[in-house]
Order: structure tokens, then C-alpha cells, then sequence
């Protein structure tokens, strides 16, 4: 039976320290110097210093509030301890003529000295020879215990050298003569090393976690070639007949662009051989998406499979169903759609579509992944905006696959034999869909190296032609009335108007009712002029079927002004929307802007975006918000601003931990280990083919049981 655990035990639990190894790398956060003693006469205003010092006087005062004031003379000069709690026991070990080690805070006041709650102990005993380490805790664990832990933890834990000799950069400190300095460093290093992480221990830390990053993600990938999907290369039942997606590219109103070629291509190409696609799509917003999306489509269908794209909301989705309806069904394809919102009998019905094959293609929410959808083979899944679904949910979809992989006689695809032996190591495991995933938030070049190595990009990197760019300006809050008076200008041109209200952070309450506000202050002053003018509000609260009336008339050009909070749901494309403007735009991400940006300027008319920004009290705004407007202002390039996104907010915003579920870097920073990174990149592969024990080892020992989420 497993000892109960205590409760700081519980609280080193808490912050993932279980393993020896655990507690070994959980790093201080920066150090205190307790191996001298001060004197008081040399300390400066809000110094820590440690004296010690003899108690003079005690006194326990009433008023303001009960406090304990311990006065103490070190010889050069008096102090006064102030605590406002305190115990029998301390009060005893403060008496007068009692000698001690003091820590804390000095302050300088009209009646010198004071420290407020000091830690102290008694004078004398020996200083340490060390710096102190102050490590990242949580509440009740207390330092002095944490550090205990980590002391004991390093001394136990196995810090064998896991790197193949000669390891390259990092080749002089050892990984336990890194550890014992970081978590002892003799007093006289320089302590801005140690800050700026560039002392060489640090360099063999950050070096070490890089590679155990890249062995984990070089392994998921290894593990998906090693498994099998179907090999999907769009070949017509009928012999000599133009292919699915030949036919769908002779119909559609427009040429590819030559990035949409060969973005195809790319795809064509993974979904041909007989191991699952693990591909990013990335574009710009607008550059096109939808259409490479539905040519794969076209691949999968044609070599008799199924396929299911599935959208983050209802709204997206069924743009993306209209869509593709509209460009297959004339071609003969059958497409199911579900959704959540859906009644029980329309479900039933396409339940039953996508259980038979007869739709070949699924397009849908969340609803595609529930587990009554049966699908009878599907081969390829597509998820739009990939980045607003978890890891589960994608893991979901891909497990959606079961059949085995057999060739499909005819284009039909049947079930048969469904004889699927699921083995561990991936090798006749269970067969994966290909799958394709989108995003219109660019990933920066360092994040694709590292948290992504284990994925294939494609990037559309033109936009589709006749596209007028658009123009973004900076607009005060105070000049509302101008913005308002160039709606109207757009308006009386027949143009239509998206207007954005704020995201106010963890309250949809506060959300809804600011829109609802600007909502009736835009109806108000539009309706002031003579002519109907349809001001819309549409917002996450509001049932579906509203929600859905509120975008018909948007889309159907009856609406010409669309109030929304945040979710304009990305990916709603309404060519006749000439100008967007967003409400406090400094509290919005510049990868969120950027995609509310692109709503606008995607027909022929001059589009503009105003960002309407506020200061609230401030009499102006903050260095780094002007800096993150001015990047909006200045750059209409995806790449471009999800960069300077990184740079400002740091990976971990970026990739929205939850989201993304990849242990984010807990000592290397993408933005200057670049070097470190290129060198764990080009070694993890050798790694797994020269060294594959130590290479176990090495991902054991840093990602223990996280590895896992690396895989979706
Ligand atoms: P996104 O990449 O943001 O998802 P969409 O796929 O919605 O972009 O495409 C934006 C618009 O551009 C749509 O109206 C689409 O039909 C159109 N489009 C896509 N490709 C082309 C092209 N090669 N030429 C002209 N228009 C295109
Ligand atoms: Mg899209």
C-alpha cells in the first residue's frame, strides 16, 4: 500500500516533481548571498542584507494592530523588526540579550532601520559557502524544504551523461557538474551569467532539453512512417475519364494561383503513398485555403475513401459546406453535414449517409469527432484553423479510421475483414487517415524547427490576384464620430461594414454587454440619417439558428453593418465587406487582428481597417502596445506579424500551452538558442539511429511521461 503523502510531499507533486530526476532539473529561479555577514552602517535603502545582531529592546505594541517590535544593535548601527504574527516560541527566541542572524529587507525611515518579518536564527554557525538558491514553489511548500528536495533528489538521480561523444557545442560541462553549480554556485561568479542564462551550465541545460524536444518529436514521426494509411492517388474508376479533381478544377470560376499548384502538389504527393499525411497547410487569411482543401477531397473520393473536414464553429463549417456542395455535388459527389445544433432525425439521416458511404465526403464541428459517427473509410481528415482545436480532438478524428488498409476494388472501399491487430509499436498497428490540417496563423520559422518538427508545412504564400490591399489606420477612441461618419461614406457607396467589440478577458458577460451598447450607439447614430440602414449583432450567446439569420443577411448584402464580439467567426468571407473596425484593438493579439483584418479586401473595392484603440486613464498607451499597432499599421503579411507576435508575447502565448499540448521550453528560448536548437535539430536523427538506448534515456529522463502529447 502507497505511504500517504504529506503535504509539502503533495504541493513537490503539484509542480511535477516526482522522480529524482525531477526534482534535480527544477532550476532556481535566482539566488540569495548568505555567505557574508553585513553590517548595518554600510546597508543602502531597500537592500537585503543578513547581519547579526544583539536584541536591545522588545516590545509588544496594541495599536495601530497588535505587532511585535524586536529593536537589535550590530555595532554599527540599530534596527527595528517589525511582526505583525508571531508565536510564543519566536517571541522566546527574540529576547533581549539574544544573539542573531537576521535576513531581511532594510528600510530607512525618520526612526532608522527597520526590517519588516525577517528570517532569523541564532548568531554564530557557519555561513554557507554557496550561494542561496530561490526555487519556483507553490504555497505550502516551503524553500527551505523545496531546497532539501532538490538537494537530495540531485544526489540521488542518475545523471549519467546522455549525449554521444563529442557532443558538439556543450561538450565541456557535464550534466551533473552543470546541475551542482546552478544549484550551488560558489559565491564569486558572476551572477549576470546566471540571470541572462549564458553561463556554459546553463548552455548544457538548454542544450539538453532541446535535443530531448527534437529526439521526442524525430521519434512521433519515425512512429508515423512506420504506420500505414491508404495510399490515395485519385485514380477514375473509369479508365481514360479525367480524374475528380480535374473535373473540379475545370469548373471552378477561377485559375489556381501557382502557390495553390503547388501546394497541391505537395499534398498529391503525401496522400499518394501508403503512410498517414501529417501536413500543415498555412496561408494568409484569404490566400485560398478552402479550394486546395476540397481538391484533396477530390484525391481521397476518387480512390474511393471517405472525407471529413471538420471547422471549429457552426458558422465556418457551413460556409465551408456550402462551398463544397456547390463545386461536388454537381460532379456527383454526396456530402453529409453535422453539427451539434442538429435535430435528432436530420442526424440520424446523415449518421446513416456516412455509416454506408454514401456521402464520401463529411464536413462538420466537433460533431464530426462524437463517437455515434461510424464512418465506413474514411482515408483523409481536414481541420480548418487547426489551432483552435485540442490535441484529443485531433486524436479523435484520426481514430475515426477502422478499417484495414486494403486496396478498394472499383473505387468502393468496403469494410471487409475488418481485421485490425493494434500493436505497440505502430508497425501492422491500427491504419491512420491522412491528415491535412489549416491555419491561417503562420507558424514562425523557430516554432515550425522546434514544437513542430514533426510536421510537414505547406505554405501559400501569394494571394489569389485582384486583391486591393488594405489599408490600416490607428484611430483614437475619442474620434469615434469620424469613423462613424466613414461608415456612413461605405454605406451610401454600398459597401457593408464589420464592427468588432472588444474581448474582455474571462467575461462574456462584460463582452455581450459592451457589444449590445455599441450595437444601439451604431443603429442610433446610422438611423440619424435618412436612408434604412440594417445594423446586425451577433455574438456567442445567441442561439444558432439566430445566429445563422444575423450572417444570411450579412452575406446577402440586406445588412450592411455587423456588429460582432470577437467571433466574427473566422474565415467568413463576405466580398462585399470594404472596411472593419475594431474596438480596442490594444487588448486583441496581432495574429487575431491580422485574421480579423482579413474579413475585409476580398473583392475588388479599396478595404480599410480602423483599429480604434483607448487609453483608458492613461494619458497614453503603453511602449509595447503602440509598438504592436504600429506593426498592424505597418505590415499586411501574415509572417511578418505573427513574428513580431512571437517576439512580443513569447512562445507560450503564441502556441496557447493548452492548445497545443506540447511541453513548452522551461529553460531554452527559441528567440536565442537559435544555434543550440540547429544543433539538437541535426543531431536527434543520428541520435535514433547510432545511439537509440541513450536516446531513450535521454527523452525518459526529460520528458518522463510527456512525450505523449507530442504525438497528435
Ligand atoms: P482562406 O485561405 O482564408 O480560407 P478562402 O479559401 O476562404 O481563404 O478563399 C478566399 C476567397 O478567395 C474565396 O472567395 C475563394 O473562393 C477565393 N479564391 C480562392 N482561390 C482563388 C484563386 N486562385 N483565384 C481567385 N479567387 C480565389
Ligand atoms: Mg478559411
Amino acid at each position: 500500500m502507497p505511504t500517504a503523502l504529506s503535504y509539502p510531499q503533495k504541493a513537490l507533486h503539484k509542480l511535477g516533481l516526482v522522480r529524482d530526476i525531477d526534482l534535480a532539473l527544477h532550476l532556481p529561479l535566482r539566488y540569495e548571498d548568505e555567505t557574508r555577514i553585513s553590517r548595518l552602517c554600510e546597508a543602502g535603502e531597500g537592500q537585503v542584507v543578513q547581519i547579526e545582531a544583539t536584541v536591545t529592546d522588545v516590545q509588544v505594541t496594541l495599536r495601530p494592530r497588535r505587532q511585535l517590535l524586536v529593536t537589535v544593535d550590530d555595532g554599527s548601527d540599530t534596527c527595528v523588526l517589525r511582526f505583525f504574527s508571531f508565536y510564543p516560541s519566536q517571541q522566546k527566541a527574540l529576547a533581549v540579550g539574544s544573539s542573531l542572524r537576521l535576513r531581511g529587507e532594510v528600510k530607512g525611515g525618520l526612526m532608522g532601520w527597520t526590517m519588516m518579518h525577517p528570517s532569523f536564527q541564532s548568531a554564530g554557525g557557519d555561513l554557507p559557502s554557496a550561494l542561496t538558491p530561490v526555487y519556483p514553489t507553490v504555497a505550502g511548500l516551503p524553500q527551505s524544504y523545496l531546497r532539501r528536495a532538490v538537494l537530495s533528489g540531485l544526489a540521488r538521480a542518475d545523471l549519467s551523461d546522455t549525449l554521444p561523444s563529442p557532443a558538439g557545442p556543450v561538450s565541456l560541462w557535464s550534466l551533473r557538474q552543470a546541475l551542482s553549480f546552478l544549484h550551488q554556485p560558489a559565491p564569486d561568479v558572476a551572477l549576470a551569467a546566471l540571470e541572462d542564462r549564458s553561463h556554459p551550465a546553463w548552455q548544457r541545460l538548454k542544450a539538453e532539453e532541446l535535443l530531448a524536444q527534437q529526439l521526442s518529436q524525430w521519434q512521433a514521426r519515425r512512429g508515423r512512417d512506420a504506420m500505414q494509411a491508404p495510399a490515395l492517388s485519385g485514380q477514375s474508376a473509369v479508365a481514360g475519364e479525367p480524374g475528380l479533381a480535374q473535373r473540379l478544377l475545370s469548373v471552378l470560376p477561377f485559375a489556381l494561383t501557382a502557390a495553390q499548384t503547388r501546394v497541391c502538389a505537395e499534398i498529391a504527393q503525401d496522400l499518394a503513398r501508403p503512410v498517414p499525411m501529417h501536413r500543415l497547410l498555412q496561408g494568409d487569411v484569404g490566400s485560398g485555403k478552402t479550394v486546395v482543401a476540397a481538391l484533396a477531397a477530390a484525391l481521397c473520393i476518387d480512390s474511393g475513401w471517405q472525407c471529413a473536414l471538420m471547422a471549429p464553429t457552426e458558422i465556418l463549417a457551413e460556409q465551408h459546406f456550402a462551398k463544397l456542395v456547390g463545386w461536388l455535388e454537381p460532379l456527383g459527389i454526396r456530402t453529409a453535414w453535422l453539427t451539434g445544433s442538429q435535430k435528432t432525425k436530420e442526424r440520424r439521416a446523415m449518421l446513416a449517409l456516412i455509416a454506408s458511404g454514401e456521402a464520401a465526403l463529411v464536413v462538420g464541428t466537433h460533431a464530426v469527432i462524437q463517437e455515434k459517427v461510424q464512418f465506413k473509410n474514411l482515408a483523409l481528415a481536414i481541420i480548418d484553423e487547426q489551432h483552435r482545436f485540442g490535441v484529443a480532438q485531433r486524436l479523435a478524428l484520426r481514430n475515426k479510421m477502422n478499417v484495414p488498409v486494403e486496396p478498394s476494388p472499383g473505387g468502393g472501399g468496403d469494410g471487409e475483414g475488418a481485421s485490425v491487430n493494434h500493436t505497440q509499436d505502430g508497425v501492422g498497428a491500427k491504419p491512420q487517415p491522412h491528415l491535412l490540417m489549416m491555419t491561417a496563423t503562420p507558424i514562425p520559422r523557430t516554432l515550425a524547427m522546434s514544437y513542430y518538427a514533426d510536421l510537414e508545412v505547406s505554405t501559400l504564400d501569394e494571394l489569389p490576384p485582384g486583391r486591393t490591399p488594405i489599408v490600416t489606420k490607428l484611430v483614437h477612441d475619442q474620434r469615434r464620430d469620424q469613423v462613424i461618419e466613414r461608415i456612413r461614406g461605405q454605406i451610401a457607396e454600398g459597401r457593408q461594414v464589420y464592427w468588432v467589440c472588444p474581448l474582455i478577458e474571462e467575461s462574456e458577460t462584460l463582452d455581450l454587454a459592451n457589444a449590445t451598447q455599441t450595437h444601439a450607439d451604431l443603429s442610433a447614430a446610422l438611423h440619424a440619417s435618412n436612408a434604412p440602414v440594417m445594423v446586425g449583432l451577433l455574438h456567442s450567446r445567441m442561439p444558432v439558428a439566430e445566429k445563422k439569420a444575423v450572417m444570411a443577411l450579412f452575406k446577402e448584402g440586406l445588412m450592411q453593418v455587423l456588429v460582432s464580439t470577437t467571433v466574427i467567426e473566422v474565415g467568413v468571407d463576405v466580398p462585399n465587406a470594404s472596411l472593419m473596425v475594431v474596438e480596442h484593438a490594444e487588448r486583441f493579439g496581432l495574429s487575431q487582428l491580422h485574421q480579423l483584418r482579413g474579413r475585409v479586401g476580398r473583392g475588388a473595392a479599396a478595404s480599410a481597417c480602423v483599429l480604434l484603440y483607448s487609453t483608458g486613464d492613461a494619458p497614453r498607451l503603453s511602449q509595447t502596445a503602440r509598438e504592436r499597432l504600429r506593426a498592424m499599421a505597418e505590415s499586411s503579411d501574415g509572417f511578418e506579424i505573427a513574428r513580431r507576435d512571437l517576439e512580443i508575447r513569447g512562445p507560450g502565448e503564441f502556441l496557447g500551452a493548452r492548445q497545443s499540448g506540447a511541453p513548452l521550453l522551461r529553460f531554452a528560448d527559441l528567440a536565442t538558442d537559435t544555434p543550440l536548437l540547429e544543433w539538437a535539430r541535426a543531431l536527434a536523427p543520428k541520435m535514433l539511429d547510432d545511439y537509440p538506448e541513450l536516446a531513450q534515456r535521454h527523452i525518459e529522463r526529460w520528458l518522463g511521461g510527456k512525450a505523449e502529447y507530442l504525438k497528435a
